[in-house]
């Protein structure tokens, strides 16, 4: 399994909680991956008058590689049945990230 994105925790980034442990392909140590939310915002004169572009991330938490979560509901899916047993991927879900990441591969 490969993971190609880096990101960074920059501004905009909310982080929403705990995901699985994984093995982290750059990194090397297990941990558990966090779900964050990124959003842009348009401002004027410093007044945020629109938030767009939101999208959800899946990353390491010591070196912030990671890949794109392509929905919302996928997200809070991660965040619930990690938060019930973080060491346990349910199969429904694995199918989903691994997915998420082969598309992130596509690009
Ligand atoms: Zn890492």
């Amino acid at each position: 399994m490969t993971i190609p994105v880096l990101f960074g925790f920059g501004k905009g980034a909310k982080q929403l909680g705990e995901g699985f442990v994984h093995l982290c392909d750059n990194c090397n140590n297990a941990n558990r991956f966090i779900v964050a939310e990124v959003s842009r915002k348009a401002s004027v004169y410093f007044v945020p008058i629109a938030k767009w572009s939101r999208e959800y991330v899946y990353v390491c938490p010591i070196c912030s590689y990671g890949f794109k979560i392509p929905s919302r509901e996928l997200a809070q899916r991660v965040l619930a049945a990690a938060f019930r047993d973080p060491t346990t991927i349910p199969d429904d879900l694995a199918a989903r990230l691994a997915e998420a990441i082969s598309q992130a591969d596509g690009k």
